[in-house]
């Protein structure tokens, strides 16, 4: 089920004022995936090319449940979140793999939400204007 407006607009307003090294502070400390493989965090995507409609929303679907399985409980989570938010998609940078619980494409969705909402992901939003 995609995150809702209401459901992330308080854990970005925790976190907002942390620089990116801070959040990743955050995540060192306290992230629950430390010894886990690049295949754990990097699943094949479903290839949009080669699945039908429905194929394709089946596989996403269960990579989105490995997300939330993999992440549940993270006391790391928004901070992962949050940066993966400020980063993707900015310098070229492609949304990929598992980061706060979240498939790539479910974090796309959510920036566009969070920016059609007037979200702020900085303390600066000028820095968000660029991406
Ligand atoms: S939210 Fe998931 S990917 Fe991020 S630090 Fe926690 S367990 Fe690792």
């Amino acid at each position: 089920m995609p995150t809702s407006i209401s459901q992330i607009r308080p854990r970005i307003d925790k976190h907002r004022a942390l620089t990116n090294g801070q959040l990743s502070d955050l995540i060192d400390r306290d992230a629950t995936c430390r010894g886990a493989t690049a295949e754990d965090w990097f699943p094949a995507e479903p290839d949009t090319a080669a699945l039908s409609k429905e194929d394709l929303a089946i596989a996403r679907r269960e990579y989105e449940v490995k997300a939330r399985q993999a992440c549940a409980g993270c006391p790391a989570e928004t901070a992962c979140l949050l940066l993966a938010l400020r980063d993707e998609n900015q310098y070229g940078v492609k949304a990929h793999g598992i980061s706060g619980g979240h498939a790539p494409w479910e974090r796309n969705r959510l920036r566009r939400t969070l920016r059609r909402h007037r979200v702020s992901l900085t303390a600066t939003p000028s820095r968000e204007a660029a991406s």
